[in-house]
């Protein structure tokens, strides 16, 4: 790899820890979630970087996915399970990184689950692993604790503006056979839950995706397109960017634009039986043989 490739990563994971922790310390009873991810991004930008998708502040039952509404009003509770999933673009070199927080409580279990989970993989991971011994590893260790893997949420590989692609890495034991890449980055995200270990989408979308640039019809229609597509590139955007840029008209266009098959929509996911769901995650460089873990 290029040195000045590499530099990108590292800067990005380097910038991905920094905004994570600070998320986590502002994650305490009474705060509000719309302050915390504007804080978030607020560094992000300082640092000379842009997010590389909306800053997931997910409470709960509710797995990922979720970002303030622009008008949002939710406060954390003592108590709550909070995931801080957050990553930098520098230049397109991306880091994804998240933790969790059990708010105004220390020892919490679940978060301790996955917490361990990521601990071990960091443990046994290296370039060209098998997917199926990173699985092994988080399963059994989410198990230890009594609680359950998330089955279909996973770690991924990782490109230049391409959040998830190659590589999809299970949290539960399996014989995939497949291997991770020799050179560049993937990120491992471990869940888990008190509940069956599955994620559903729910109604409520905050977070979409440019898919195609189609012809639009409406003026705002085809002025939102062209902000983001050069603004996100092919990197997912949240709905309150849009409306704080564009006014609340932009909530009729953006569904327009997903109609069209312009925007794909992240849904919020949520675990099927209701249970609580924690996660970590980091991400890692393979380069000349060697594992960077670039957000630790
Ligand atoms: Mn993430
Ligand atoms: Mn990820």
């Amino acid at each position: 790899m290029e040195s000045e490739e590499r530099e990108k990563w590292l800067l990005a994971g380097k910038i991905g820890k920094e905004i994570r922790e600070l998320g986590v310390s502002l994650c305490v009873p009474g705060a509000k979630l719309l302050d915390i991810a504007e804080a978030i991004e607020k560094r992000t930008i300082e640092r000379g970087a842009k997010p590389s998708f909306p800053p997931n502040i997910s409470i709960n039952q509710i797995a990922a996915h979720y970002t303030p509404k622009y008008d949002d009003k939710t406060e954390l509770k003592k108590g709550d399970i909070v995931k801080v999933d957050v990553g930098a673009s520098v230049d397109g070199y991306l880091s994804d990184t998240a933790a969790s927080v059990a708010v105004g409580e220390e020892g919490n279990k679940l978060v301790s689950a996955t917490k361990e989970a990521l601990d071990a993989v960091i443990e046994i991971m290296k370039p060209g692993i098998s997917v199926s011994e990173i699985s092994t590893v988080i399963d059994d260790k989410i198990r230890s604790f009594g609680f359950s893997p998330i089955v279909n949420l996973g770690g991924h590989g990782i490109g230049r503006y391409s959040l998830h692609e190659g590589e999809f890495i299970s949290n539960s034991k399996n014989y995939s056979g497949s291997f991770l890449r020799k050179e560049g980055v993937v990120a491992v995200e471990p869940f888990a839950t008190n509940g069956g270990g599955y994620v559903i989408d729910s109604a409520e979308v905050q977070i979409y995706q440019l898919v195609a640039n189609k012809n639009v019809r409406s003026t705002l229609g085809r002025e939102i397109l062209k902000y983001i597509a050069e603004e996100y590139n092919e990197l997912p955007f949240a709905k309150r960017w849009i409306i704080n840029k564009f006014g609340r008209l932009a909530e009729i266009e953006i569904r327009n634009l997903v109609a069209a098959g312009s925007l794909h929509e992240f849904n919020v996911l949520k675990e099927r039986d209701n249970g609580l769901v924690s996660q970590f995650e980091h991400s890692f460089l393979f380069d000349d043989g060697k594992v960077i873990v670039t957000t630790l």
